[in-house]
């Protein structure tokens, strides 16, 4: 028996949502309590859409706006879960599997800690891996920038894949 040769592959990816008044605050797939939201075309889940490019980034797959275009009506308001989930789609369907994914969230308010345990949970059921292959943080701007004036969220991710090298 030949033990199977394995390929990883690692990948980045970062997002960057304007906080408004009267938008839902959702971020991993979880809505959190806060006077403002995210303004996007879909529900502007800003860790989500960085995990999803960190993910089609590894596979080489391209990003986010190059599958789900935001000038495609279809996409209006869509929970972006359901686009992280189409990403890992063509992921598996290219034989990828997660290894792990880690995050960061910056954002001035609110606080997001009380928050980081239910976003793992929700990413990981998302990817259909174990909560330990995810790893979200929080982390402030110093009052610093557009984030510290909470004019805005950023967050950025890395993944790695691996997957069985195919027969050529
Ligand atoms: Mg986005």
């Amino acid at each position: 028996m030949h033990e199977p040769k394995l390929e990883w592959r690692v990948g980045q990816g970062e997002d960057i949502h304007a906080l408004v008044p009267g938008r839902k605050l959702v971020l991993g797939g979880i809505e959190i309590a806060h006077h403002s939201g995210l303004l996007g075309h879909s529900d502007a889940d800003a860790l989500l859409h960085a995990i999803t490019d960190a993910l089609l980034g590894a596979a080489g797959l391209g990003d986010i706006g190059l599958l789900f275009p935001d000038t495609d009506p279809r996409y209006k308001g869509i929970d972006s879960g359901a686009l992280l989930q189409a990403a890992m789609a063509e992921l598996a369907a290219h034989g990828w599997q997660v290894v792990n994914v880690d995050s960061t969230v910056c954002a001035q308010a609110p606080r997001l800690a009380p928050y980081r345990d239910a976003m793992r949970q929700s990413i990981a059921r998302l990817l259909a891996v174990a909560p330990e292959q995810v790893n979200v943080k929080a982390k402030t701007a110093e009052r610093l920038g557009f984030v510290g004036r909470q004019e805005g969220i950023a967050t950025n991710a890395v993944c790695l894949l691996q997957r069985e090298t195919p027969r050529r």
